[in-house]
């Protein structure tokens, strides 16, 4: 039985990667494919669990590679999902979860119809520039700049499959729970996982 994809993405501000982490907290099930980067690390992250941290050169070697699964580039940073690693893991029935933009979004639907597109929004514009302010790691131009961004971003809603509205920070996480529980128990996944008991059931 092969893994689920689920792609989550935001515009930055939204609280995506705070979700996910929650997420994953909960579901040991759940695993995220961490992507390679020439962004340098921010203050408490560590290579290999947030990002891989790559050089621009290392970066385009492995896209030329076709080792990409979907890469964008995102403020002036490259950022690219791991094909081979995504693949294995799917293969061997492990759901995976993609926390990446918009662009990148898009390409792996186009590859991979069957991914579960899911899309974080912040409850205002105003709720959106306050966290952006609150965290703190960007300057002020670099935050005009994904508050621009994000608007771009978010007239794209209509492509996923699922959109929650991040307000308040546990009712976001058990709708995106409920999200990943509801897509395990699609008829066509519980065929795979129960077949023997459903055709015991309907003979
Ligand atoms: P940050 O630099 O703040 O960690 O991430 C900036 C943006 O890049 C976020 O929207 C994040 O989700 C996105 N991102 C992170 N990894 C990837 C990736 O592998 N591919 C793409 N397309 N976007 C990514």
């Amino acid at each position: 039985m092969t893994g689920i994809l689920f792609i989550v993405a935001a515009p930055s501000g939204a609280g995506k990667t705070s979700l996910v982490a929650a997420l994953l907290q909960r579901d040991p099930k759940l695993r995220l494919s961490v992507s390679y980067t020439t962004r340098p690390p921010r203050e408490g992250e560590v290579d290999g669990r947030h990002y891989h941290f790559v050089d621009r050169a290392t970066f385009q070697a492995m896209l030329e590679r076709g080792e990409f699964l979907e890469s964008a580039e995102v403020y002036g940073n490259c950022y690219g999902t791991s094909q081979r690693w995504v693949s294995e893991q799917l293969a061997s029935g492990t759901d995976v979860l993609l926390e990446i933009d918009c662009q990148g979004a898009a390409q792996v639907r186009r590859l991979m119809p069957e991914a579960v597109g899911i899309f974080v929004l912040p409850p205002s514009l105003k709720v959106l520039r306050e966290r952006l302010e609150r965290r703190g790691t960007e300057q002020p131009e670099a935050i005009a700049r994904r508050l621009a961004a994000a608007q771009g971003e978010m007239r794209r809603v209509s492509e996923f499959d699922y959109v929650i509205i991040n307000d308040q920070f546990d009712e976001a996480l058990e709708d995106l729970t409920s999200v990943v529980r509801a897509e395990r128990l699609k008829v066509a996944r519980q065929m795979e996982r129960h077949g023997r008991l459903i055709e015991s059931l309907t003979k």
